[in-house]
């Protein structure tokens, strides 16, 4: 089985503060199949570490209040395209990431607060009919 997974589950050190997600049950999959490991943010051109970043509006606004939108949708249309190419049969993405989660993500205003709702990368995969699950549902 070919499975596609956040970078930072498989412990690469890509989340915005330089640390990672490093999963046991990722760890495992990737023991047991071929994987593709995929970070949106820095594929769209975003530092590790960086800003944290929440959806306003249907807009990626870094915490600082500067406008992410464009880095982080050209990040997951990067993961489209390898997804697209590569075809994995399952993809596992980080829970609450503004990019990769997958039911739900903070709300915007970087008071911990979470709503319903994919993020961007997430959300275009799903879209394209990739499938798509939380790490938390494994
Ligand atoms: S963008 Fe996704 S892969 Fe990259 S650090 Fe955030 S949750 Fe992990």
């Amino acid at each position: 089985m070919k499975i596609m997974v956040s970078a930072c589950l498989a412990g690469e050190n890509c989340k915005y503060n330089g640390g990672n997600n490093r999963n046991g049950k990722v760890l495992q999959l990737m023991a047991e199949n071929e994987v593709i490991t995929v970070c949106p943010e820095q594929m769209g051109g975003l530092p590790t570490p960086r800003v944290p970043s929440e959806i306003c509006d249907g807009v990626v606004v870094a915490k600082d209040g500067r406008i992410v939108d464009t880095e982080f949708r050209a990040g997951a249309a990067k993961c489209l395209e390898i997804a697209r190419c590569e075809q994995p049969d399952l993809i596992v993405l980080q829970s609450r990431s503004p990019s990769c989660g997958v039911k739900q993500r903070y709300d915007g205003s970087f008071s911990g607060v979470l709503v319903e709702g994919a993020g961007v990368t997430a959300r275009l995969l799903i879209e394209n009919g990739f499938p798509v699950v939380d790490v938390e549902d494994l």
